[in-house]
């Protein structure tokens, strides 16, 4: 009987540990930014170089992430056909601009295949997928939305759904919608940690995308190699 008794109380110990441990565990989501057709193709509106070399690396990190228990979600651009961001809108006759650059040329129209996801990853491994933005006069590169005019997308919602402490954030550019992602993620007090093999900048200015990861750092995200 007393070896019973013994064997309750190391099992009991067991348990103690293992609910602790996943009490302390924190609840990780891995974001990927914007994985979408129009980025990835040389003769495409937006093409950011190198970037299917990137692509290993964030299918194993799907795979890590997950045997966590953490969620993976990501973010499209999903404009209508005369959205403010683009360059050709700007010609409309009825259009007026209000305080936006309008510099891109159109990309990621909703529901064509420019704004669809890529092949190649593993895609059935997503759990939620948040679009920005569907409006005519709403832009933003960060996947939360534009939180100052109080204008977001669903991931914040989402995130915290699943009380979520820890965000991985990979995927393209680095220095825009990944930079903004971060900010963004920082000012709603969330760890960040940005995985630099897995992001890309697109460099309009040669530096571009080192001085982006260099301020993510100072904003206090974590910066893996
Ligand atoms: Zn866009």
């Amino acid at each position: 009987m007393e070896k019973y008794l013994f064997f309750l109380k190391i099992n009991k110990c067991k348990l103690y540990i293992l609910f602790f441990h996943f009490k302390i565990m924190k609840k990780e989501a891995l974001i990927i930014v914007d994985y979408q057709n129009d980025f990835a193709h040389p003769e495409w509106s937006l093409y950011v170089q190198w970037w299917e070399t990137i692509l290993p690396f964030i299918n194993n990190l799907i795979q890590e992430v997950k045997s966590r228990s953490g969620i993976i979600i990501t973010s499209q651009d999903w404009h209508p056909e005369n959205h403010i961001s683009f360059a050709s809108t700007f010609w409309l006759d009825d259009f007026t601009p209000k305080d936006w650059e309008i510099k891109w040329p159109k990309h990621c129209v909703e529901n064509t295949w420019w704004a669809e996801f890529l092949d190649g990853f593993h895609s059935h491994w997503i759990d939620r997928k948040v679009l920005k933005w569907n409006k005519q006069d709403i832009d933003s590169y960060s996947s939360f939305g534009w939180i100052e005019k109080a204008t977001w997308s669903t991931l914040d919602t989402i995130l915290k759904s699943y009380n979520t402490q820890v965000l991985h954030i990979v995927w393209l550019a680095t220095e825009y919608c990944d930079y903004t992602t971060v900010e963004d993620a920082i000012k709603l007090w969330y760890e960040v940690i940005v995985h630099t093999r897995g992001i890309k900048a697109v460099n309009v200015n040669p530096h571009d995308g080192i001085i982006a990861i260099s301020k993510m750092n100072q904003m206090g995200a974590k910066i893996l190699p």
